[in-house]
């Protein structure tokens, strides 16, 4: 079975996001890519009963290389992502509750906490598409520049990273940021973190990872 590591992530994240209330029933689709091939996961299938044998794998140019079911509607989106940003190697969606409702109101989440450095810094809301089409994809992988996140209008959101977990993580720290963002905005006027400051804090970031690694070496 070609990619079965990365199909069994796959199967594992689906479960977690579900588990956590991130996607529900077959919203979302998460894809891992690996020498030049993609596993993703299918499309309307329900998470419930998914074995890494339904997890597709595909070439870049979409053709199904291992798998019997139809790969993810999105999957433009995801192949368009890895065209674009050679750095990214796994891809999140999800409908989450928080994250969708700040897409129906703003263009952008603002900075409100200083965790938002991870994921680059103040998240776009890209304008809404039809889903599955060539023109989300376009808006998306566009609004994605600079960040490891962005918001899709009336639809949802998608996080990257350089590995599965990353990009999970992401997922669930975006839907965290909306949440509180929401909550701070209904009790008054959040202060911004401006973005001077959002670089300090990566710096930071960076700080504290190498100090963490010095320790367990
Ligand atoms: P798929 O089940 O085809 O992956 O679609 C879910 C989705 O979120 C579409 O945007
Ligand atoms: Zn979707």
């Amino acid at each position: 079975m070609k990619l079965k590591n990365e199909r069994e992530k796959i199967v594992f994240e689906i479960k977690r996001m579900q588990e956590m209330g991130l996607v529900i029933n077959t919203s979302g689709n998460i894809s891992i890519k690996k020498d030049e091939l993609i596993a993703i996961s299918p499309s309307g299938v329900s998470y419930d009963n998914l074995k890494s044998k339904d997890i597709v794998v595909l070439d870049k140019d979409k053709k199904i290389i291992e798998g019997d079911l139809l790969p993810s509607s999105e999957t433009n989106l995801h192949i368009s992502i890895y065209d674009k940003y050679s750095d990214v190697s796994a891809i999140v969606h999800t409908h989450s509750l928080y994250a969708t409702s700040v897409s129906t109101l703003l263009e952008e989440l603002p900075a409100i906490h200083y965790q938002i450095a991870d994921l680059g810094g103040p998240i776009k809301v890209a304008p809404y598409e039809t889903f599955g089409t060539e023109a989300l994809a376009i808006e998306v992988e566009k609004n994605l520049k600079g960040r490891k996140a962005v918001l899709m209008k009336n639809h949802g959101a998608v996080t990257v990273g350089s590995d599965i977990e990353k990009s999970a993580s992401r997922a669930i720290l975006l839907e965290w940021l909306c949440s509180l963002y929401l909550l701070s905005k209904n009790s008054g006027n959040p202060a911004i973190i401006d973005d001077k400051e959002i670089e300090n804090v990566k710096r930071q970031m960076g700080n504290f990872k190498n100090l963490r690694n010095s320790f367990l070496n």
